[in-house]
């Protein structure tokens, strides 16, 4: 990745984070948990209050102001998701309430429609839990089979291995864009292109990925692409699924319930159109609406900015741990989003995590939610520094400075 000089002011953007104030013990908290969920901006604070105090009324069924208001916002952010992605359609985004309905969604409903006895889904190694349960689930509904797909020691999937693991049972490839738990950046461009050929869709997890990469699914040719609204800055609650219309359309609906539907008798009841075909019961539609101002938010930075400086902040966070004996990093591909896994001698991730709250630095430790790439490396968990465009340089030495500590301590 090219790094261009930062030129948004930081401190302005730092500003705009109310809870990078909050100082716990002796000074601001240092969040480098961004992988877990992103802080959020005032605005995104201030519409929650704006909608709940002065506007809220549920959406899409009732003809008077409030509702019509609500309504007006939540379909207006569809229309942001899709420019936001570049999708084709407003219709090819289903607002769920996070990566994970939206990955269960596709398993259940894709999996009822296309997967048969026999048949395999491929998913990659580096995932998250949540891009490999739905899939075994769904294998053991449909009789199917759960193939993984082997990574290599710097945490890259094997790109050797592809072809050749795709045949005529394969249905569907899965994998993230970004991995969580390493933050190796996937080639899924190609990953699409080689699945295509053989007529295989693909579905991205981007929970990783949306908040720090500028993700045009037309450009990427995904099938399907997921992400939830709390790793971008949004509302935890909400959350992405886009599709593409031929899928969607030929998928039955997954849950079934109010504004889902056309007509409804007990002799036979019709589903509404896209999106709303997925969207049963009332949306999670406030969430939804500060999710939009969230992108907005994010957008007036611009993604590649944001690219930039967090790859200039990757690379000084692991210029320096490299500088600490006994630490060793996982995941050491050359694409990377800006998080670092690390361990420390044969010290229990926690014990790292627990002291190092107490310099006011939050970390994430453990397995991330991805054990078999934790077996992989035959380690239980790691300490995960997970950063963001809110966060400095300044506040890397600190960490490193109190890693320090930490380490001396232990030793
Ligand atoms: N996939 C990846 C790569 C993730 O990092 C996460 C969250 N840690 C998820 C899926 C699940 O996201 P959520 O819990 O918001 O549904």
């Amino acid at each position: 990745m090219t790094t261009k000089p930062c030129t948004f002011d930081i401190e302005q953007i730092r500003a705009d984070f109310p809870i990078l104030k909050t100082v716990k013990y002796k000074r601001p908290l240092v969040y480098f948990d961004n992988g877990a969920t992103t802080q959020k901006p005032q605005i995104v604070i201030d519409t929650l209050m704006e909608y709940y105090s002065t506007k809220n009324s549920n959406i899409h069924r009732a003809v008077h102001y409030m509702s019509q208001v609500c309504t007006h916002s939540y379909e207006s952010v569809r229309k942001t998701v899709k420019q936001f992605i570049n999708a084709a359609y407003e219709h090819e985004i289903v607002f769920t309430s996070g990566t994970t309905e939206s990955i269960n969604l596709v398993a259940n409903s894709f999996g009822s429609r296309f997967v048969v006895e026999g048949d395999e889904i491929l998913v990659s190694q580096l995932e998250h839990h949540s891009n490999i349960v739905p899939w075994q689930l769904m294998a053991e509904r449909q009789n199917a089979k759960v193939v993984m797909w082997p990574m290599n020691d710097k945490g890259e999937l094997r790109m050797d291995l592809l072809d050749g693991l795709l045949n005529e049972k394969t249905k569907l490839v899965c994998l993230n864009h970004v991995s969580n738990a390493l933050g190796t950046i996937n080639p899924v461009e190609e990953v699409i292109r080689i699945a295509h050929q053989k007529n295989i869709p693909v579905l991205v997890d981007g929970a990783q990925a949306i908040q720090h990469l500028k993700v045009d699914v037309q450009a990427l040719d995904a099938d399907f692409y997921a992400f939830s609204g709390h790793k971008i800055y949004g509302p935890t609650g909400i959350g992405v699924l886009y599709g593409k219309s031929k899928w969607l359309e030929a998928m039955p609906p997954y849950k079934g319930g109010g504004d889902m539907v056309k007509k409804v008798s007990f002799e036979k009841t019709t589903y509404a159109d896209l999106p709303l075909k997925f969207e049963a019961g009332t949306a999670n539609y406030i969430d939804a609406i500060a999710l939009g101002e969230a992108i907005n938010y994010i957008d007036k930075i611009g993604l590649e900015q944001i690219a930039s400086y967090e790859h200039e902040l990757l690379l000084y966070a692991e210029k320096q741990l490299k500088t600490i004996d006994g630490v060793r990093i996982f995941g050491t591909s050359d694409h990377k989003a800006a998080t670092v896994s690390f361990t420390y001698k044969n010290t229990h991730p926690s014990d790292l995590g627990e002291m190092l709250d107490k310099f006011d630095i939050a970390v994430r430790t453990g397995s991330h939610c991805a054990q078999p790439l934790m077996a992989y490396f035959g380690i239980g968990g790691t300490v995960r520094m997970s950063m963001s465009f809110y966060n400095t340089k300044e506040e890397i030495d600190y960490f490193v400075a109190s890693l320090k500590k930490v380490c001396s301590m232990l030793d």
